[in-house]
């Protein structure tokens, strides 16, 4: 009888599917949706790719999962993924089935996956990844995610013993996931270690997962991420197989150690986020049996993805756009120290990261914005900051108590007339930082800063 409501399932997401492509629409949910209406366990009933390799985390699995599928693709294989749909189960079940032939066996070498944590339990137990790779588990939207310690728990209980994990070693909360799969290796970063021990903003780890003790930590990089060990029974963070050993920003390319051996690679940004991320995907991709040339070849052909960081030149006007996560405190804390880090004097920042889209089907919750490290923008360097948006003035509230000079800050809740308070005679390094749900504001604003720095306008 499931077998055959998994036919019925599968016929109907694949019209389903179908008739989507048919009127030209987006059709990386919706078939799973009707699949998994159909069929609750659709998944456990597709034949799978040969080797399926799953990611999840809270920051970089979007950067991570399409960085795996491009360089797999560029060795000639064939490959699976929901990069450019969705995360949750329904997505996941949409990238399987549109890849499968009409008795649900896939026709692809190989399955990405990109999976939301909180999916964990839809997820794993149906599809047993053979690999998942994880880079960081930290505090997130709390309306979805609540603690890091529910999101460790259902990625922790999801998973079955076989599945092998690559997994961020300078994470104490991300490389003591899931104890029961015995297979793991670790990956991170031993380049451009901190001298001294930064006090953390906040640190979503502070006692031993072991014994309850206070963990100390050797040093810390950003947040919980670094060397901790346990002063009390010993524990520490584990040893890495994959090390990332240098970064050379001015050569653009970074050495990773594999397996005892040094090699270099293209390094396609030079964000330390990405640096981890960079590490993580050379670490499967040799855990799947790629060659190093294979992954470096893979590396010298690739880049961001465009809609998560870009740069273009208008006129006098050299911009850059990051794409910040609004109710994510640490990735837009991230975002910050980056923006401050570039471009060395007197630049400007337009942030966008209002997140009144939170506010569709209930109360929005600002309560973020003092989890994230707004420090970073009383940096020197930072001339003007243009904060736009209906929530606007949040962000000055919390930006000047932070440090943020208040006459260095202008407000203007119309987003789309931000752009015409950039004073081009006055500044040439222009940085704007905008929310996942404001893409289509930031794509606006990329044609008007065009106009602007090309004086079309
Ligand atoms: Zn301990």
């Amino acid at each position: 009888m499931k077998k055959i409501r998994f036919f019925i399932a599968l016929m109907a997401a694949k019209l389903a599917r179908f008739l989507l492509k048919l009127l030209g629409r987006n059709a990386s949910y919706l078939p799973g949706e009707v699949a998994l209406k159909i069929s609750k366990d659709f998944l456990g009933h597709l034949k799978l790719p040969e080797t399926v390799i799953c990611v999840t985390g809270t920051n970089g699995k979007t950067t991570v999962s399409n960085l795996l599928t491009s360089i797999l693709a560029k060795n000639g294989y064939s490959v699976t993924n929901n990069s450019f749909g969705s995360n949750v189960q329904a997505g996941v079940a949409a990238a399987l089935l549109a890849d499968s032939n009409i008795f649900g066996k896939s026709k692809k070498d190989i399955a990405v996956l990109e999976v939301d944590e909180r999916s964990s339990l839809l997820v794993y137990p149906y599809i047993n990844p053979d690999y998942l790779v994880v880079n960081n588990i930290m505090r997130d939207s709390i309306k979805r995610n609540a603690h890091t310690g529910f999101i460790d728990y259902i990625i922790s209980s999801a998973l079955p013993e076989k599945t092998k994990l690559v997994l961020n070693g300078d994470d104490m909360i991300t490389s003591n996931l899931a104890p029961q799969c015995k297979n793991r290796t670790y990956f991170g970063l031993d380049a451009e270690k901190p001298e001294v021990s930064e006090k953390p903003f906040l640190s979503d780890i502070v006692y031993c997962p072991e014994c309850g003790a206070l963990l100390e930590s050797e040093y810390l990089r950003y947040n919980h991420i670094g060397r901790m060990y346990c002063p009390s029974c010993g524990k520490k963070s584990p040893e890495r197989d994959y090390l990332c050993t240098d970064v050379d920003r001015e050569n653009s390319t970074f050495t990773v150690s594999l397996k005892g051996k040094e090699h270099t690679f293209n390094l396609i940004n030079d964000n330390i986020v990405n640096i981890f991320n960079f590490t993580g995907a050379i670490a499967i991709l040799s855990e799947i049996g790629l060659s190093v040339s294979q992954i470096e070849k893979g590396f010298s052909q690739s880049e961001i993805v465009k809609s998560r960081f870009d740069t273009l030149k208008a006129g006098k006007l050299d911009v850059t756009f990051i794409m910040a996560k609004g109710q994510n405190p640490i990735a837009c804390a991230r975002c910050f120290s980056y923006a401050a880090s570039i471009q060395k004097e007197n630049k400007l920042l337009l942030i966008d990261i209002d997140d009144l889209h939170d506010n569709i089907n209930e109360s929005e919750s600002t309560c973020w914005l003092y989890d994230c490290d707004y420090s970073y923008l009383a940096d020197d360097s930072i001339s003007e900051i243009i904060f736009t948006g209906p929530r606007c003035r949040d962000q000055l509230l919390r930006a000047v108590l932070a440090g943020v000079d208040k006459n260095k800050i202008i407000l203007e809740p119309d987003v789309s007339k931000a752009v015409d308070l950039i004073d081009t005679e006055k500044y040439k390094d222009v940085i704007v930082l905008y929310e996942l749900y404001r893409q289509p504001d930031a794509d606006k604003m990329k044609i008007q800063i065009k106009n602007l720095g090309e004086g079309t306008k």
